[in-house]
């Protein structure tokens, strides 16, 4: 296996000068060496063929145990030298301190067709920044961050990727349900990969520290190596950094809403600098359409991270990342105009993005409140998203009094259904129909346009959870099966029609399916 290595952030960028792993806190630095462990029998599980022909490996290669040996940190690939990063963050609001790659370790880069890759090992051990915990990750988390993250892509959201999924071979302890009931589970490792893993964080974490100096090296490395097209590094390029910053953090949001995906635990330190979607932990995909639900039984009580309030998150955290880089730009009213800014665009884009779900390609004034009145109506029974948008491309405007038929599908519960809420769908329907006149679409076109923004399968929370039923007794084909069936999510798959489904009963209540911890 030959990579074509292009290490940047640990030549570049300064380095803990102390080479060990025992926690601490690191000043002055962006990251400390670390070496993975070793496991007691790592076996390989999954590996993703896009990302080996993004990287440049054959599948010949992914099987070889050389393979096995750097994906599951048992060896170190030669002239490598790997690294945890240091980071801090605000956690459900609170600063938190120095956080850190606790379990992540650097691989190291490599440079493939023209793009630039970070490889990193979750689940390989501790580092300085392990804290209390012991710098392993579990079977069960690790499927879930492999699929989903493929998944994303595929569905064309922006987010960190994954190479590969194997087992350890250790027995890691976790307390699930963190009731005093620990519980050993099978070790894992994703080796996942995006052109950088730094983080919001990354930059608080200086600025808290008032290094200037190193957050400013910091700033114009990552300018330098991913926002190269703003230009020589001066306090206009940090605030057109900031301004890209917060636009593709908007754009990344506004597509979790598309899709109907909660992040579940945005903390500063999960927030992408390149706006991908990363470290995918108590995630979760709306069955059905609330505002107000989060799959992240840690944030039962107050909700922060629920599905309707994903946008306003990003601005809040947005605005830790302004004051981290306010040393640098000293410009209180630029950088407020930018976080104004990010409020106009989200409304332009979350209704741009609501008529693609539409079909609507014209726009109408009334537009908003014909969408208004649609989430109203989502909201009077547990209505499952994915169904509802896929089935209303069967929709035809002539016929405008079979859109309740057509959309019937998608309610959870048909006795919820009264005659108060069948009138007013057909309300909508009615001005639906009428609003469709406009459209220079046909219904057989428009079908193909919302197809195309509406997916007909998403990684639904039960379906990760019988993946990993089945793998933790040994069985990884469904493993494969979602693999596949998530590559194409927008076409029709007969063969895999039992996946547009809504949740089956049991998974209402199910530890894994609609209660995650961060327990990982
Ligand atoms: P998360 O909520 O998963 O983003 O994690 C928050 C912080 O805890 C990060 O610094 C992680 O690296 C760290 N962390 C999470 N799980 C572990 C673990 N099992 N061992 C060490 N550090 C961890
Ligand atoms: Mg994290």
């Amino acid at each position: 296996m030959k990579l074509n290595i292009k290490d940047t952030f640990n030549k570049e960028l300064p380095a803990d000068p102390i080479p060990e792993k025992g926690r601490r806190q690191v000043e002055k630095a962006c990251f400390s060496y670390v070496t993975p462990k070793k496991t007691a029998k790592p076996e390989l599980v999954h590996v993703s063929p896009e990302m080996l022909d993004a990287l440049g490996i054959s599948k010949e290669e992914a099987q070889s145990d050389a393979f096995l040996k750097v994906f599951t940190g048992n060896n170190v690939l030669p002239n490598t030298k790997p690294y945890a990063m240091c980071y801090g963050g605000h956690q459900f609001g609170n600063w938190a301190g120095q956080l850190g790659d606790g379990r992540a370790i650097n691989l190291t880069e490599v440079e493939h067709n023209n793009k630039h890759w970070a490889l990193q090992l979750k689940g390989a051990g501790e580092t300085p920044y392990s804290r209390t915990a012991d710098g392993l990750a579990v079977l069960r988390s690790s499927i879930r961050e492999y699929l989903c993250s493929e998944a994303m892509f595929h569905l064309g959201v922006p987010t960190t990727r994954a190479l590969s999924l194997s087992l350890s071979g250790d027995q890691v302890l976790r307390d699930v349900l963190y009731n005093g009931n620990p519980d050993y589970e099978k070790g894992a490792i994703v080796c996942r990969v995006a052109p950088s893993f730094l983080r919001f964080g990354s930059y608080e974490i200086f600025s808290s520290r008032q290094d200037v100096g190193t957050l400013k090296t910091l700033v114009d490395y990552t300018i330098k190596h991913f926002f190269s097209h703003l230009g020589a590094p001066s306090k206009e390029t940090y605030l057109g950094f900031f301004k890209e910053v917060a636009s593709r953090t908007l754009e990344m949001i506004v597509h979790w809403q598309r899709v109907g995906f909660v992040h579940g635990v945005m903390n500063t330190d999960n927030m992408s600098i390149l706006g991908l979607t990363i470290d995918y932990g108590p995630y979760g995909w709306l069955e059905g359409f609330d505002y107000g639900w989060t799959p992240n039984t840690t944030d039962r009580q107050h909700k922060r991270y629920r599905y309707g309030n994903q946008p306003n998150v990003g601005l809040w955290n947005l605005y830790k990342l302004a004051n981290a880089l306010y040393p640098l730009i000293e410009e209180t009213e630029a950088l407020e105009r930018v976080l104004d800014q990010y409020k106009v665009d989200f409304e332009l884009k979350s209704l741009a993005m609501m008529r693609s779900k539409l079909g609507l390609e014209t726009e109408d004034a009334l537009d908003a409140d014909l969408i208004q009145k649609l989430e109203d109506n989502l909201l009077l029974a547990e209505t499952d998203m994915t169904i509802f948008f896929r089935k209303l491309s069967d929709f035809n405007n002539e016929k405008a009094s079979e859109g309740f038929e057509i959309i019937k599908e998608a309610f959870y519960i048909s006795t919820e259904i009264t005659e108060e809420i069948q009138r007013k769908w057909n309300t909508w329907f009615q001005r639906y129909a009428e609003r469709l006149l406009q459209e220079e679409s046909n219904s057989k076109e428009r079908k193909e346009i919302m197809n195309r923004v509406n997916p007909k399968y998403v990684l639904r929370n039960y379906m990760a959870q019988l993946a990993i039923d089945d793998a933790d007794k040994g069985d990884y084909k469904l493993i494969d099966t979602l693999f596949q069936l998530l590559k194409n999510p927008y076409n029709e798959q007969p063969e895999h029609e039992k996946w547009f489904a809504k949740r089956p009963d049991w998974a209402r209540h199910k530890v894994g399916c609609s209660m995650l911890s961060c327990s990982s």
